[in-house]
């Protein structure tokens, strides 16, 4: 962080605005580093103490069916993470996003949040988690191909129906009126030969000032969704720009070639489990004293969190790639400095890293650093 900025970046802001982004930055990490270490030391405790067995016994003394035990079990897990979740969100954004002018939600939209949060999420582990415990026991352990197919079409079915059913459940959508920016908007993507009927603008400054903008769906249901936040901050040729980015995304198929990633990954993952899914040693190992399907995926997934962590550079890599190849497509459109701009003006709103650390870049950043995107349009451009 404190890196010396470099010539390219400079002026972004005064030195008194650049000393609270680097205030900012630390109590972000504070909280961060400490939620971590907190959740480290809690899991721990529940595996030394085997209260994950305990918990699995009690829901089959109470619950005669597998369906619905699995259910309890993971409702209970669920709850519990999600409690232990809130202290931390809970300050960071009522602390730290508001002392930085960040937060603009209400103590009301905060609680409904967490409730609804919790309801999506269960509801989508407790139809995954029965689809695949019900599979397993129809099929025995060939039961991953089916349970691929059948994550498959829940991987395309949220992708479609994301942001007609459970966008609107925490913000409101509305179409783009027509004027200045939709005619700005409609010209550039008739210039890219790219068909887009819906756009929409969303309430983010509902809950924060920070800015976004994101492509959704595919096909007749693919939409553009500007948050209210980025058209305040931008200007019209800015939008158009961070616009063509999302669009070089899709040009890119870079949506599909993510969406076929995670299903390969999600068969191997499969794949695996069904070679260990009978095995004593996984319920064992988090204290449960007979067979359990909840216990054996809860135990799978945690031994598949340092995998998962080994594999992550990799995924980062080819986004980072994406992402240059998206750039690059808004820049041979023509709106390279508009994007520049663009990109600068969102850097300051997030108040994001100008000098990240090359290591953490390569290991963690699904996006390139803004210097390194600058430096690869002005290459371009030139
Ligand atoms: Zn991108």
């Amino acid at each position: 962080m404190t890196h010396p900025i470099p010539q390219l970046l400079q002026g972004l802001y005064d030195e008194q605005q650049y000393a609270k982004q680097q205030h900012y930055m630390r109590a972000n990490r504070r909280v961060s580093s400490l939620k971590r270490g907190v959740e480290v030391v809690v899991t721990l405790v529940l595996l030394a103490a085997g209260v994950y067995g305990r918990y699995d016994n009690w829901c089959k003394s109470c619950f005669d069916t597998g369906i619905v035990e699995l259910l309890v079990f993971f409702f209970g897990c669920q709850l519990f993470i999600e409690i232990l979740s809130i202290p931390f969100s809970y300050y960071s954004t009522f602390n730290v996003e508001q002392r930085y002018g960040f937060n603009k939600t209400t103590a009301a939209t905060f609680w409904l949040d967490c409730v609804k949060e919790f309801l999506v999420e269960y509801v989508m582990t407790a139809i995954v988690m029965c689809g695949i415990f019900l599979l397993f026991q129809w099929l025995g352990s060939s039961f991953w191909i089916w349970a691929t197919c059948f994550l498959t079409a829940i991987i395309v079915i949220v992708n479609l129906f994301y942001s007609s059913v459970v966008v609107p459940l925490f913000n409101k959508q509305t179409p783009l009126e027509a004027g200045i920016l939709r005619q700005a908007i409609e010209q550039a993507a008739a210039r890219m030969q790219f068909k887009i009927k819906n756009i929409y603008v969303i309430n983010g400054s509902k809950r924060s000032t920070k800015a976004n903008a994101y492509f959704t769906g595919f096909g007749p249901k693919k939409r553009i969704v500007l948050y209210d936040t980025l058209i305040e901050q931008l200007s019209t040729d800015e939008i158009v720009a961070v616009l063509a980015h999302e669009i070089g995304h899709y040009k890119h198929h870079d949506t599909l070639i993510g969406m076929v990633r995670a299903i390969a990954m999600v068969a191997a993952y499969l794949w695996v489990f069904s070679l260990v899914v009978s095995s004593p040693e996984l319920p064992a190992a988090l204290g449960g004293t007979a067979p359990s399907f909840a216990l054996s995926i809860l135990a799978f997934s945690m031994l598949l969190t340092p995998i998962e962590i080994a594999l992550n550079p990799v995924a980062n890599i080819l986004s980072r790639r994406a992402e240059y190849k998206a750039d690059a497509f808004a820049a041979r459109h023509g709106l390279g400095a508009a994007l520049v701009s663009g990109l600068k003006k969102l850097s300051v709103n997030t108040m994001s890293n100008l000098t990240p650390h090359p290591l953490v870049v390569w290991f963690n950043y699904s996006h390139p650093t803004l210097y390194q995107r600058i430096l690869a349009i002005n290459k371009i451009q030139k």
